[in-house]
């Protein structure tokens, strides 16, 4: 990639090649962002599948030598894990360099990386809020990130000039970037993304464990909502397992709400108040309305949907 390297930074290492990581890699090589890319993963199978497809400059197997000469590193492993590469990284990182990840929760990350990560290293969290519910280096697609948010979550203090840095970095990749502190990225991905999870984790739960309504019929007369349900919770378990252990105070304070709510609901059905049903679907519609106007999802029909996405 040398010659034509239109990023600031020469060297990028990525730890972890799968949904996440090899899209990266992919949109990295699309806008020509490094001069040297060299990826890392502890999952034999996902390493040799990154080789396969051709995702780096160079495939390394030790993780310090992935690292030492590196500009900007790149943890793109599941949440509960950045913490133990940060601690393999952290006494080999190149002076000056930028660490950041890509983790869904921020303040128990930058928590675990302030440990590990020397002075003399700038370390920046982030998020990009985008994925799918699929995993592995084969799923992942340069334009994961095109038109999608990028949340950097720098620590008091953080260096300006990195800051900026990594922001035009992700702004290269297709992202849009917003600065925010790590607490509050957590309670707003909390109510946006990882209480909607759960919820469908336990209805496709609770569906299959029915014992009055048969499993297949469950699967037969899918396309009435619960389908959608299921591609949400057919997302990756420990990627998941590790968001809940690791943001539980904003999920558990989201949830409270949530069920309070429900409860309103559930007294609304149960004494007939239509006004208070209406009134609800009426200003859930308003929302749908916003997001798509805000160019995060396409205004296509979906139930009995025949389009690929
Ligand atoms: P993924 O497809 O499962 O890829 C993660 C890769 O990291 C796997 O190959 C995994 O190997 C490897 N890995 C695990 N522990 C490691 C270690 N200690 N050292 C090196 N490699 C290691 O997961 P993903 O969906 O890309 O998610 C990666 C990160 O992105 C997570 O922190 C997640 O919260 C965040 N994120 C995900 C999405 C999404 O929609 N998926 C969206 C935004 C952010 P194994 O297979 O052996 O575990």
């Amino acid at each position: 990639m040398s010659e034509q390297n239109t990023g600031q930074y020469s060297q990028i290492t990525i730890i972890g090649i799968g949904l996440i990581g090899s899209s990266l890699a992919r949109a990295i090589k699309r806008a020509k962002l490094a001069d040297k890319l060299v990826v890392y993963d502890s999952d034999p199978q996902a390493f040799e599948k990154a080789l396969e497809l051709n995702l780096a400059d160079v495939f390394e197997t030790d993780i310090s030598y992935a690292v030492e000469t590196a500009d900007l590193v790149i943890l793109a492993v599941p949440v509960g894990a950045i913490g133990i590469v940060g601690s393999q990284i952290g006494t080999y990182l190149k002076n000056g360099a930028t660490v950041t990840d890509v983790g869904s929760v921020k303040a128990s990350v930058l928590e675990a990386l302030q440990v590990s990560v020397p002075s003399g290293v700038h370390l920046i969290p982030g998020h990009p809020v985008a994925g799918t519910e699929k995993s592995g280096p084969e799923a992942g697609f340069a334009g994961l990130f095109d038109g999608r948010w990028c949340i950097l979550t720098p620590p008091e203090g953080a260096d300006r000039t990195a800051v900026q840095r990594l922001t035009e970095f992700w702004t290269a990749i297709g992202s849009t970037v917003e600065i925010m502190d790590a607490e509050h990225h957590d309670l707003v991905l909390a109510i946006t993304s990882h209480v909607p999870h759960l919820i469908a984790y336990n209805i496709v739960g609770t569906a299959s464990d029915l014992e009055t309504v048969t499993r297949s019929e469950v699967i037969k007369y899918s396309a009435g909502g619960f389908r959608d349900f299921t591609r949400i919770a057919a997302s990756d378990p420990t990627m998941w397992r590790d968001v809940f252990l690791n943001n539980k105070d904003a999920v558990l304070e989201m949830l409270g709400r949530f069920s309070e709510d429900l409860t309103a609901l559930q007294r609304a059905i149960r004494w007939g108040d239509g006004d208070a049903l209406y009134d609800l679907f009426d200003r859930t519609r308003t929302i749908r309305r916003r997001i798509i106007d805000a160019g995060q999802e396409t205004d296509a029909a979906d139930f009995g949907r025949t389009h690929e996405d």
